[in-house]
């Protein structure tokens, strides 16, 4: 379902498109997959000549068979029998050529990333949109404040025990300990109840996923530096021919994969759900600060908003790569949630226009809000990832063959769009509410007001 026609008649916009994205081992792959259609276009023509011979023999052999036996003109009956054998065979491997070179077509298109959105900075850095709750400096940084981090706070408290995961798991995992567990479900509580108040429809996923839906979303097992992503699960024997199930990463999968080889009716889009999930990643190839408390685990809570809309129906627009103008509204909601909570929580955030090479593989474009953490002030400046939203155009939809009738142009079959951002990640704002409310008079945590109802009214966290 994927627009080859469309990476044939651009490959140079394909090529640079790959550039860009960090995606150099797939940049020559539009030319080759016009060299591999001239391959095919050449075998179908040879087909049709084998075809049109063995039609044409067929002709002789009835003919023949009306006549009685021996009047026939030219070739014997015999001779024309085994060549009609034999072009039968011919006919049979000239077609399986043709379906493993369209299986190579296709693995090479499926593995092209989707087109930029023309608001996307290309390069490596990020444009700043805006600051939420004002720029934090220079008062959370300022030098006479202490600062501590969320790991020596949490451990203070009681509430973060990392040593003890150490023992159970190893290396990024934790255990929330009292108000710290209930402090992620208040978390999740809160982004269910300000996303649903915005129509958003509750749902709760698997957290097993097929490895081809994970890979039609955009995600494969190893990232573009070879480094593991995803948990696969061993098979038991008996499941072997089965396909392979990994643990997802992001609600985004299962979600998705909710529509898959389903037909929308047009009426029915926008499509908004919300799915609270446990999401796993492998994080192989993380090193450094991050890798200490709960900035990078391995297993975390998130709320994460995943949409369909229509897709934009100027055919033109529909790989121009402008913002596509159905599902920008979506996208400004998103964000506009994503606002909301990280404000009633009193986190200073920035908003960041994502570069090319962020954007991963499904995404046209993506936001991002980082939060300031007092304990990050020594990497990118006290910056860190709280949400991402991500504008997939049909990108998702080709690969898991959702599609959508459009009423108002005769019942015509199109893709639609998706879209999917965070509401809430358990862990990092669980981190930016420990460090940025932590009282140093009394060592503990004044906990936000929107979040109290959700904890029985309790409005700190106070050591033991
Ligand atoms: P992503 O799905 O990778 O775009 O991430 C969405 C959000 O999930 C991020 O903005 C983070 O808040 C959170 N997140 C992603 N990976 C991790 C991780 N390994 N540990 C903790 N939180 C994470």
């Amino acid at each position: 379902a994927i627009d080859i026609k469309h990476i044939r008649q651009n490959p140079g916009l394909y090529e640079q498109n790959c550039i860009d994205r960090n995606y150099a081992a797939h940049s020559k792959s539009s030319w080759r997959i016009i060299e591999l259609h001239e391959q095919w276009l050449a075998l179908q023509q040879n087909a049709r000549h084998l075809r049109e011979r063995n039609n044409q023999i067929r002709g002789q052999l009835a003919k023949a068979k009306s006549h009685s036996a021996g009047e026939g003109e030219g070739q014997s009956r015999e001779s024309l029998i085994d060549e009609a054998k034999a072009l039968k065979a011919e006919i049979g491997a000239v077609e399986a050529k043709e379906a493993l070179l369209q299986e190579e077509i296709d693995n090479l298109a499926q593995d092209l990333p989707n087109l930029s959105s023309t608001d996307t900075p290309v390069g490596t850095e990020p444009q700043l949109l805006e600051y939420i709750n004002d720029h934090p400096e220079p008062e959370p940084s300022r030098s006479d404040r202490v600062w501590r981090s969320h790991v020596h706070i949490g451990s203070e408290l009681g509430i973060l025990d990392f040593a003890a995961s150490a023992q159970t798991s190893g290396w990024g995992w934790y255990f929330l300990v009292g108000d710290a567990a209930m402090l992620e479900q208040a978390l999740v509580q809160y982004a269910l109840t300000v996303a649903r108040k915005r129509g958003w429809k509750a749902v709760a996923p698997p957290s097993l996923v097929y490895s081809h839906v994970a890979s039609a979303c955009g995600f494969q097992p190893r990232d573009q530096n070879g480094e593991q992503q995803v948990y696969a699960i061993e098979q038991a024997e008996k499941d072997q021919a089965k396909p392979q199930l990994v643990l997802a990463g992001t609600a985004e999968i299962p979600l998705a994969g909710m529509k898959a080889n389903q037909t929308f009716e047009d009426v029915e889009l926008p499509l908004k759900t919300v799915g609270v999930s446990r999401c796993y990643r492998a994080e192989a190839g993380a090193r450094g600060i991050d890798t200490k408390g709960l900035y990078r685990v391995h297993e975390f809570t998130k709320v994460e908003m995943f949409a369909w809309t229509l897709p934009d129906t100027n055919e033109q627009e529909h790989f121009a790569a402008d913002t596509p103008s159905n599902s920008i509204t979506i996208f400004e909601e998103m964000l506009s949630i994503q606002k909301e909570i990280l404000l009633s929580l009193g986190l200073h955030c920035r908003v960041l226009e994502m570069p090319t090479t962020d954007l991963g593989a499904s995404a046209t474009r993506k936001i991002d809000i980082e939060a300031f953490f007092p304990s990050r002030r020594e990497k990118d400046e006290g910056w860190g990832e709280v949400t991402s939203t991500s504008m997939c155009t049909d990108y998702q939809s080709r690969r898991l063959h959702t599609r959508v009738r459009l009423g108002k142009t005769g019942g015509k079959l199109e893709f639609p769009y998706t879209l999917n951002g965070t509401a809430l990640a358990v862990p990092r704002v669980l981190a930016a509410i420990l460090e940025n409310s932590w009282n140093e008079h009394d060592y503990s945590v004044t906990i936000p007001e929107v979040l109290q109802p959700f904890m029985g009214g309790q409005d700190k966290i106070q050591g033991h």
